[in-house]
């Protein structure tokens, strides 16, 4: 394969047509991209009421490879039912992750009993039986239920509000392992979780740090916003342990110019040490200070905590900073130089920053640094935290959480005359070791693969093995399905976005919620995740007080509720006949008024932590490939990268020199949680010395379940390992 050198371009068109054809044709692709569904894959937000490939400043055609994948993925054929009886268990182990995505949809209930060899279909009515039964015999705290965020805000708040009058609060979603850290730092400095702005402000940025993520690969349609950026004079200063190929050039397929010639897109590229972030965001601000470009106006009139600021910044020295970012005055200089040019400032980042112990500290970090130059309560600057599921964040407003908001437990006790539990909540790796301790025996998964993306893989294994039943809701096998088993497991089939009966409602990252249309069911056997949710209600409930939850198999009964209890989504109650999709408001700031106890941001002060590893480590980061959206993997070639497997290490040359490694060797990489054998070796010279990467979820066998204490997200990053010949 020819080494690519920008992202994007014409491999991406003849990727199009290639799905095209696997998928039935052109025609047909196009029919299912142009339904008026949001996007189901990332968070950037696409399609809705504007139609399909359409963003939310209405630009068309916006499409990228990860939606191509995501529909070609629900368009595939049914598993026939001799399937299950052809491929056992360990057969299915044997499976990598993209094997398992392409078995096809799941179309029919089936039951793993532990020791059996395999998967048995059943019907719908013994499933729900199953299920009931287990749910009447236990207490409701030893259950969990876990969230992903691909779910609808219909299906997602009735399975929180089922779980909760069930008797638990163990109610989590997956930003618990990847953008909790956002919501809890963006909410200590300005008391609201999510992104600033809108994707018109971004549009109209005059500079853009990209901090710790790589939407070349993961949001790829951010980057005709980069590139708009770039052709009107603005920076691009991209922060990242790897130099990423799409973020350094950039064909934008929609874009003849682009596509023909490219378009550069970092105008700054600065690689610090995994986990030298905080070190590197602290230099910045303390340069801006120094050469008296912060903004003092904004920072005493909307700021909390500006001397203690500008005190922590005179006494923090530059040769701890240097020594603990890996970066050089000189390139610190740069930044806070270019930044200081800046009118329009958006600070945007993944998970570079919120997979470190100090992941919070790291956004806190971040938005200290916009403040510094007031660039927060603007419009066409703020802050922007790169989310992933495409409704992880509507996931989170219906109440997808341990604990209630307040407003929320309130509105929901007084609209139906109930008393909600008042028990703390599990977040997520407590229910992981809630399963192992058996005081939690029962788990449902909405969506998602619990399994997959949990650090410690051997420890994820045998928690859930230790649970008495684990169901999973699901439109395809992975990798959970295979490896994370109880001792008795269901997987019920459930409808994909764009086939539900009944239009549903999403939120992006932006704070825009869309209403999706559904369509047409592509198999008879898959159920709505919202009638799956509403039969295990009746039949474990039948009736709570004023609930009838057959009644509740009704998306719109569901949000004329969600109008009543959630904050901010009152017009959802007539969306579906309005079309109106809407910004929920009180989230985005174009004045400095922030949510906080004194209406003023609060800057916070953070000691830097010392990089990980000791002589002889090497400092582990594990991400996504160009073929995979989160644990999902459709293609095992990492393009940007170059990279032609999964299983294998990437390390500087200069480090395999020092070690006396070499290309394609085979090796032993070991962390304190965990060893895997057999990884071979690739020089990979955009990756600093002394750092070296590996593919998520599969290396998640050596990330251990240290957590952030405030945000609970496990450090996937930068984490101590060693190779050894084998
Ligand atoms: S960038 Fe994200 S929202 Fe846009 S088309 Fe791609 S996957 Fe969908």
């Amino acid at each position: 394969m020819r080494k690519i050198t920008s992202g994007g371009g014409w491999p991406a068109v003849f990727y199009t047509f290639r799905k095209a054809r696997e998928m039935g044709g052109v025609f047909k692709l196009w029919q299912a991209m142009r339904s008026k569904n949001a996007c189901k894959t990332c968070a950037l937000g696409m399609g809705g009421q504007k139609g399909g490939m359409v963003n939310e400043v209405g630009s068309f055609p916006e499409v990228c490879k990860k939606s191509l994948q995501a529909m070609a993925a629900d368009l595939q054929a049914g598993i026939k039912p001799e399937f299950w009886q052809k491929y056992s268990l360990p057969q299915l182990k044997s499976l990598s992750p993209r094997e398992l995505e392409h078995c096809g949809r799941l179309v029919e209930p089936v039951v793993h009993k532990a020791g059996a060899s395999h998967y048995t279909p059943i019907t719908w009515e013994e499933a729900f039986t199953r299920i009931a039964e287990k749910l009447k015999e236990l207490s409701a705290d030893e259950t969990f239920w876990y969230f992903s965020g691909r779910s609808s805000n219909e299906a997602g708040f009735l399975l929180q509000l089922f779980a909760r009058i069930y008797g638990t609060n163990n109610v989590n979603n997956c930003s618990f392992y990847c953008h909790q850290a956002s919501g809890v730092g963006l909410a200590s400095v300005l008391g609201t979780g999510t992104a600033t702005l809108m994707l018109e402000d971004v549009e109209h940025a005059d500079c853009l740090f990209l901090i710790g993520g790589n939407p070349a690969s993961n949001h790829p349609r951010l980057m005709s916003t980069l590139k708009h950026i770039r052709r009107n004079g603005g920076e691009v200063i991209v922060i990242n342990p790897v130099i990423e190929t799409g973020l350094v050039n950039f064909s934008v397929p929609s874009d003849p110019w682009s596509l023909m010639f490219g378009t550069k897109i970092a105008s700054l590229y600065v690689q610090p040490q995994i986990g030298g972030d905080l070190a590197l965001l602290t230099g910045i601000a303390k340069k801006i200070v120094e050469m008296g470009k912060h903004d003092i106006p904004f920072l005493t009139a909307h700021c909390d905590g500006w001397p203690q600021y500008q005190e922590h910044l005179a006494n923090t020295a530059w040769s701890e900073i240097c020594e603990k970012s890996g970066i050089g005055i000189d390139e610190i200089t740069a930044m806070a130089k270019r930044y200081a040019k800046s009118k329009h400032t958006v600070f945007a980042w993944t998970m570079g920053i919120t997979h470190h112990a100090h992941g919070v500290e790291n956004v806190e970090a971040i938005a200290n640094l916009a403040l510094l130059r007031g660039m927060v309560g603007r419009p066409h600057a703020g802050l922007m935290p790169i989310r992933g599921h495409s409704n992880i964040q509507g996931i989170g407003t219906v109440g997808v959480t341990p604990k209630l908001k307040d407003a929320i437990f309130e509105r929901l006790q007084s609209t139906f005359q109930i008393k909600l539990p008042t028990t703390p909540g599990r977040d997520t790796l407590a229910c992981m070791e809630g399963a192992m301790s058996r005081e939690l025996k029962f788990g449902l998964c909405l969506g998602g693969n619990l399994y997959g993306s949990n650090p410690d893989a051997a420890y994820a294994g045998k928690s859930l093995a230790q649970l008495d039943q684990l169901v999973y809701l699901s439109t395809t096998l992975n990798t959970g399905h295979a490896h994370g088993l109880a001792r008795e497991t269901i997987i019920l089939p459930v409808l994909a976005r764009d086939e539900e009966p009944e239009p549903t409602t999403q939120e992006s990252m932006f704070n825009y919620v869309r209403l999706s249309d559904g369509g047409p069911a592509r198999h008879a056997g898959p159920m709505s995740e919202i009638h799956v949710v509403a039969e295990i209600a009746d039949r474990v409930l039948k009736q709570s007080g004023p609930i009838v939850w057959q009644e509740m198999k009704s998306a719109q009964t569901i949000r004329e509720t969600l109008a009543k209890v959630i904050p901010g989504l009152e017009s959802v109650a007539t969306i579906a006949q309005t079309k109106a999709e809407f910004q929920i408001p009180g989230r985005t700031f174009h004045t400095p008024t922030f949510p906080t106890p004194s209406g003023r941001a609060q800057l916070r002060t953070h000691e830097l932590p010392t990089l990980a590893g000791a002589p002889g480590e090497y400092r582990l980061m594990t991400l996504r490939s160009e073929g995979q959206f989160n644990t999902v993997v459709y293609e095992d070639f990492d393009l940007y990268r170059n990279i032609d497997r999964r299983d294998v290490i990437l390390m500087h040359p200069d480090d395999l020199q020092l070690a006396g490694l070499f290309e394609d060797q085979r090796v032993i990489v070991k962390s304190t949680t965990g060893e895997m054998q057999g990884i071979r070796i690739r020089a990979f010279k955009n990756v600093r010395p002394g750092n070296v990467v590996m593919y998520y979820p599969e290396a998640n066998i050596l990330v251990p379940r240290t957590v952030d204490p405030r945000s609970k997200t496990p450090a996937f990053k930068a984490i101590p390992v060693t190779v050894k010949a084998m």
